[in-house]
């Protein structure tokens, strides 16, 4: 019998990465969750994706800690042994205006937003590469395009992911493995759901916040049903930036 694909969601407990952990279950991959600390949501969600038939696991570590993020890779690797799909997403914001961000919220925010990328596409794109195939996305966002005030951390963080996305698509092309991003708008999570939703739908031409799932099938088309698009951002924004 042939084994499934198996996809790695990083933040895929809640929100946009709950969405795509789904999608790509439904696609038939096995998924592992990663999370940070909330096991409630993680294993509900964990419960959800084995109604779809396929193998789903939590694994909780901190993707700013590389340590972690490796001992986590190792494991799923002796368990499942392989990884097609990645899906950078777990993200944090701590918002502020640039004048009074202190080193903490820039830091948090760069570590888990961006160096997080590498933490765990280092030691995943090397299982790609043995494999001679894989697909990773990261999540950006639109903020990382055209910057956001009161968001100097995030959209730097944002617009590094796009560079790494770039870059890494041109040096792991020749082993057959592609990377994009995705560049979310405004998406209907707990992470948005403080914003003053009248004031940012008016700016956006399709009048409405995206959900969720709008997010992760632009991602389980990057990463499972396309094969020839990589180093490509795909804005997923009801057209917030065109
Ligand atoms: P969310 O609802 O707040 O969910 C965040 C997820 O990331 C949770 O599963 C959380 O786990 C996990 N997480 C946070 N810090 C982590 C860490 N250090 N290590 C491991 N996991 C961690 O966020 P979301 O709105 O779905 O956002 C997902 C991604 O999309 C982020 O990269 C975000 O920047 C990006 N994005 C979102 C929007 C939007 O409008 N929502 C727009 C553009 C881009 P716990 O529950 O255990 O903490």
């Amino acid at each position: 019998m042939q084994e499934n694909k198996v996809a790695l969601v990083t933040g895929g407990s809640r929100g946009i990465g709950k969405a795509c952990a789904i999608e790509l279950a439904k696609a038939g991959l096995d998924v592992i969750i990663n999370y940070a600390g909330n096991d409630e949501a993680a294993q509900k969600t964990v419960e959800e994706l084995k109604t779809c038939g396929i193998r789903a696991q939590k694994k909780k570590f901190d993707v700013s800690n590389r340590e972690a993020v490796e001992a986590a890779i190792k494991e799923i690797v002796d368990e499942f042994k392989r990884i097609d799909v990645l899906v950078n997403n777990a993200g944090i914001t701590r918002d502020g205006l640039f004048i009074r961000m202190n080193e903490t919220q820039w830091l948090d925010v760069i570590n888990t937003n961006l160096n997080s990328a590498y933490f765990v596409s280092n030691p995943v794109s090397k299982v790609m590469i043995k494999q001679r195939s894989g697909s990773i996305v990261n999540m950006a966002s639109i903020s990382g395009i055209y910057g956001n005030i009161g968001q100097a951390n995030y959209s730097t963080a944002k617009a590094g992911i796009i560079g790494l996305t770039k870059a890494l698509s041109k040096e792991l092309a020749s082993r057959n493995i592609r990377v994009n991003a995705i560049a979310p708008g405004f998406i209907q999570t707990d992470m948005t759901k403080d914003l003053p939703v009248d004031s940012i739908v008016e700016h956006i031409p399709l009048k409405r916040l995206g959900e969720p799932k709008d997010v992760a099938l632009a991602v389980k088309f990057l990463a499972v049903d396309s094969n020839y698009i990589t180093g490509q951002v795909l804005s997923v924004d009801g057209g917030l930036v065109i």
